[in-house]
């Protein structure tokens, strides 16, 4: 996810990007600001993370936002006739100063959030809400951007400049530029609004993550952890002031290995309702409230811009264009998952009953069974796994593929050239294979407090060429516990996945190959851009990966082929819980996104809408409503949570693509991904990239081989066809 499109909501995502000039006079005027000046040294200049502080942010934005609008009022008053260099390369150079603060305040916000950040958040959410409907709601510079848009075919633009217009002015239109001047103003108090709610709702459940936890106390109560999950528990434990103890943190990496393993039925039970209960407990931090508020006021935003809900409101220049074409494509899915997840529950419930546990499956159990279901059946032992799983050589593994398959060579950085918001945090500079500089990637893998949950990229600075040459920085962050100092860090197969998974997401950065920076990377369709991030993580399982980086943590020795293959086997394994744990997420958020301007209570909602779903009763939503952070602590995921689904029938399709032709490290295959996928970003539509890249349209069969479910008849759902 952009910090853009994190702050402004994805609608005017693209505009902020796109505004204003620093003017050195501006500069000068706030000169004790680190924040405000550009950035230097190395590599094009780099953040200056050394002098960063929280003090810093909110007058930074103050000021950054100040210039920004003085530009942007600069671009709406020029007396020339409105062309694409004086108002849409114009807004694409500006905002420069706003830029690098926003990157900083977000970088504050994820990864060092605290009372102080969580106090400037709270004051300048709203504000930046107002500034960017400033920006939307500026009639003369709609008005140029319109005349851009309407001429673009006839006044000799490239495609590039004229997708770059096409996206503009849908996305002013999208955001009330044509609205009468009543309307806007209802718009911009509708999303200040908005702005508060989704600071608050993330606070909330950043804060029942932080405050609740479980400490064990005796070691009879860790029966059944892994050594690794053990060490973790204490570290954590120390961390938090309880050395001697054991912590399991509300975190989802504390969390499932916990669920997974521990024989503690009582224990597992309290550790999944803290962890599915975040943000549901009554109190200061009870998100039920926020929640209904959001979903009025998206209602009414939506009916303004004359939509009919927010979720086609949301969804209009995705690829699906709208909510029924995401439904069709989840509604294909979810009833042979279903079907699967009761066959998963029938072999968990043998294997508990010829222990003679006396129990009937539950959601706490579902990991713990599925796991030994896994053992009976594939002989696999996911601990078995893990002490292959080294994150720094993993690392190296994703480093050898990006070489192979996309020609990026990783090395790292001189700790004392770059600075660093946090000592966990390393750099390392990215080439092409004839030593150009590319990028830059930072990695901040570990869990800290203050840091959110899960695993996300984020692009501190776009690629572009409009106007010089800019070179892209990019990072990735994850949740990893920390080992012992100097104990290697042993990840879950699943863990290994998503580190491939944002890898992706860096990868499509680095690779980016564009003029505009509002076309650059990542800054695609939200149903799009999960698709290169899930595509990467088929590396992993490759031999060329697991032979040379997959090295036993003691005895170095690479994975043996017997385990390899055990994998391999066990590939499809857990697909029903997996698709329905995710899908009866995508569906609740669309359906609430379509549920149009009544009042909704989000407990009853989702009881009643997954009861009539035919919702296993021994599974739980992946992210219950009220800690649905991708749907309520911004607009970028609302009734976008489908696009994981969406994106991977485009994964499952295009590693077909591979294994058709000379498998994994195919070099024309790469050659085209990185040409039409890869290095494309948001210069033309998606599905015209894709079909550029796989000489057809995906359909449905691909993913439901993948997941291991029956492949419809051909006349199913040709699920990711744009047009
Ligand atoms: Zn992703």
């Amino acid at each position: 996810m952009s910090l853009k499109t994190l702050i402004t909501g994805a609608a005017v995502a693209a505009s902020l990007a796109t505004v204003a000039t620093v003017g050195a006079a501006d500069t000068a005027a706030v000169p004790a600001n680190p924040l405000l000046v550009p950035w230097s040294g190395p590599y094009g200049g780099v953040p200056a993370f050394d002098k960063a502080k929280v003090e810093y942010l909110k007058p930074g934005l103050e000021a950054g936002m100040a210039e920004a609008l003085a530009e942007i009022d600069r671009i709406a008053a020029n007396p020339e006739a409105p062309t694409f260099e004086n108002t849409l390369a114009a807004m694409e150079r500006g905002g420069r100063m706003l830029d690098r603060v926003i990157t900083v305040y977000g970088i504050y916000s994820s990864t060092l959030n605290d009372e102080a950040v969580q106090a400037v958040e709270r004051e300048m959410a709203p504000k930046l809400a107002a500034f960017s409907d400033q920006i939307t709601q500026n009639e003369a510079l709609f008005k140029r951007i319109a005349a851009v848009y309407e001429t673009r075919e006839t006044s000799g633009l490239t495609p590039e400049q004229q997708r770059l217009a096409w996206l503009q002015y849908t996305n002013f239109v999208r955001a009330g530029a044509r609205l009468d001047a009543q309307a806007k103003q209802q718009l911009s108090v509708i999303n200040q609004r908005l702005a508060g709610l989704y600071t608050k709702f993330g606070q909330n459940v950043l804060a029942d993550e932080n405050d609740q936890q479980l400490v064990i106390e005796t070691e009879a109560d860790l029966a059944g952890l892994p050594g690794t999950v053990r060490a973790g528990a204490a570290q954590v434990a120390e961390s938090r002031g309880q050395k001697g103890r054991w912590v399991i943190a509300n975190t989802r990496s504390s969390v499932e290995p916990f669920l997974t393993y521990s024989d503690r039925r009582e224990l597992r039970e309290k550790v999944w309702r803290m962890f599915v209960n975040r943000g549901d407990n009554g109190g200061a931090t009870d998100n039920n409230a926020i929640i209904t508020e959001i979903l009025q006021l998206r209602a009414e935003r939506a009916k303004l811009l004359g939509y009919e809900t927010h979720a086609h409101w949301r969804l209009e220049n995705s690829m699906a264009k709208n909510p029924a074409r995401a439904m069709e494509l989840m509604e294909a899915v979810w009833t042979p998952a279903v079907a699967r997840v009761h066959e998963e529950v029938a072999d968990m419930q043998a294997i508990a009953d010829k222990e003679g546990a006396g129990i009937r499956i539950e959601p706490w159990d579902y990991r713990y069974y599925a796991e030994k279901v896994r053992k009976a059946r594939y002989d696999l032992d996911e601990t078995e796994i893990t002490p292959y799983l080294q994150l720094e050589n993993l690392r190296e593994g994703m480093f050898y593929m990006a070489q192979q398959v996309f020609g990026l060579h990783f090395k790292p950085v001189d700790p004392a050239k770059v600075p660093v918001y946090h000592p966990d945090v390393r750099v390392w500079e990215v080439n092409d294979p004839k030593g150009n500089l590319v990028g830059l990637w930072y990695f901040d893998p570990y869990a800290r407090k203050g840091k959110r949950s899960g695993a996300w990229m984020n692009a501190y600075r776009p690629q572009e060429r409009f106007d010089g040459d800019v070179k892209t920085i990019v990072s990735n962050n994850s949740n990893f516990v920390k080992g012992s100092p100097g104990e290697p860090v042993l990840i879950s197969w699943k863990d290994a996945e998503t580190l491939f998974h944002e890898f992706g997401h860096a990868l499509h950065g680095l690779s980016s190959n564009v003029n505009y920076p509002s076309l650059a990377g990542t800054r695609v369709a939200r149903d799009y851009v999960e698709f290169p991030s899930q595509l990467l993580e088929h590396w992993l399982s490759t031999p060329e990966i697991l032979d040379r980086y997959a090295l036993h943590y003691q005895t170095g020795k690479p994975i043996p082929q017997s385990l390899v293959d055990k994998i391999r086997n066990a590939d499809r394994f857990n697909q029903g819980f997996d698709t329905v744990e995710y899908l009866s997420s995508a569906l609740i958020d669309m359906k609430l996104h379509l549920a149009g301007a009544q009042p909704i209570d989000p407990d009853k909602f989702e009881r009643e809408t997954l009861a009539a779903l035919g919702m296993p009763s021994e599974i739980v939503m992946r992210h219950r409503t009220p800690q649905f952070n991708h749907v309520f602590s911004g607009d970028g995921y609302s009734a976008g949570y489908y696009s994981y689904l969406w994106s991977d029938t485009l994964t499952a399709d295009a590693w077909e693509a591979f294994t058709e032709a000379g498998g994994p490290w195919d070099k024309t295959v790469a050659k085209r991904l990185r040409d039409h996928v890869f290095s494309v970003g948001n210069t033309l539509d998606p599905a015209d990239g894709y079909r550029a890249f796989r000489g057809r349209d995906a359909g449905i069969a691909a993913l439901m081989r993948k997941r291991g479910f029956p492949v419809p008849p051909a006349a199913a759902p040709a699920a990711a066809k744009s047009k």
